[in-house]
C-alpha cells in the first residue's frame, strides 16, 4: 500500500513572465517500507515536490495522500501535526550551531513534549544507532560532514517518523562519506522500517540505494519504475 500518493498533482507559481508549472500533473506512489528515489536536474521540480509532501506548499490541483490523509484538506494545525510524522535531512545539514549534538537531537523531542527522562533515553539510543554516542557533547563545528549528517539523521528520526525525506542529503559529501551515509540510511530503512524518499540530482545515489525511482523533468514524471528498469533498459 502506498504511504505517499500523488494523483495528477499540479503546483503553479506566479512568475514575473507568467505562471510557472513547477509540478505539472505528477502521478506517483511511494510504497510503505521502500526506499524511493526522485531524480532530476536543477529546476525539474524536486524541491517543490518535497515541500508539497511536508505541507510547506499546498497543491494547486490534484490529490496528494500522505499516510492516509489528503493533505490539501488539512488545516494548518493538522498539517503541523502531520509534519511531525515526516523526518527531513538536508544538503547543508541545517544543525543548530549553538547546540550540542545531544541538544540538536533533543530539539524535536522538546517540541513534541517528551519528558526529560524519556528524552535523554531516546537521545542516547539514537546517538548509539548512528554511531555518535561519544560525541553527544560536541558542537556541530567540531564534527566532519559525515558526522554532521549522522546528527541530522538522528534528529530527523527522534520523534519516530514513518517517512524520512532526504533532500540532496549527500550532495555536500565526498564519495566515501556518501557511501557511509547511504549505508546508514539503508539501516534506518531495514531496522526501523522507515519509508525513505531520496531526492537527488546524483544518479549514483539513487542507483546505490533506491528500490524504485521516478525521473522528474520539467515538473513531469518522465519515467518511473525499478532502478533496474529505469537505468538498464534503453
Ligand atoms: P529543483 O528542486 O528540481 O531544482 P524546484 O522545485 O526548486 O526544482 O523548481 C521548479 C521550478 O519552479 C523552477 O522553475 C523554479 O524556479 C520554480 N519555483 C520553485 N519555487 C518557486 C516559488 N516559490 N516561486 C516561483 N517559482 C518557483
Ligand atoms: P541544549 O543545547 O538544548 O541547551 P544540551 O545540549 O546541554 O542542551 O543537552 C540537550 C539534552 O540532551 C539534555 O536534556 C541533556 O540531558 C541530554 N543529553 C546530553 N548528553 C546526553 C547523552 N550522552 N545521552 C543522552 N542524553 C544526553
Amino acid at each position: 500500500t502506498p504511504i505517499i500518493e500523488f494523483r495528477d498533482v499540479r503546483k503553479v507559481f506566479d512568475g514575473p513572465n507568467g505562471p510557472i508549472h513547477a509540478v505539472d500533473g505528477v502521478d506517483l506512489a511511494v510504497e510503505k517500507g521502500e526506499i524511493f528515489g526522485v531524480i532530476g536536474y536543477s529546476g525539474a521540480g524536486k524541491s517543490t515536490l518535497v515541500r508539497l509532501i511536508n505541507g510547506l506548499e499546498r497543491v494547486t490541483s490534484g490529490q496528494l495522500l500522505v499516510d492516509g490523509d489528503d493533505v490539501a484538506a488539512l488545516s494548518e494545525r493538522q498539517l503541523e501535526r502531520k509534519r511531525r510524522d515526516i523526518g527531513m535531512i538536508f544538503q547543508q545539514f541545517n544543525l543548530f550551531s549553538s547546540r550540542t549534538v545531544a541538544g540538536n537531537v533533543a530539539f524535536p523531542l522538546k517540541v513534541a513534549g517528551w519528558p526529560k527522562a524519556d528524552r535523554d533515553r531516546r537521545i542516547a539510543e539514537l546517538l548509539d544507532f548512528v554511531g555518535l554516542l561519544d560525541r553527544a557533547h560536541s558542537y556541530p563545528d567540531q564534527l566532519s560532514g559525515g558526522q554532521k549528517q549522522r546528527v541530522g539523521i538522528a534528529r530527523a528520526l527522534a520523534a519516530q517518523p514513518k517517512i524520512l525525506l532526504a533532500d540532496e542529503s549527500t550532495s555536500a559529501l565526498d564519495p566515501q562519506t556518501t557511501q557511509d551515509v547511504l549505508r546508514l540510511l539503508q539501516k534506518v530503512n531495514r531496522e526501523l522500517g522507515v519509508t525513505i524518499v531520496v531526492i537527488t540530482h546524483e544518479l549514483e545515489v539513487v542507483r546505490a540505494i533506491a528500490d524504485r525511482v521516478a525521473v522528474l523533468e520539467d515538473g513531469k514524471v518522465a519515467e518511473q519504475g525499478t532502478v533496474f528498469d529505469v537505468f538498464t533498459n534503453p
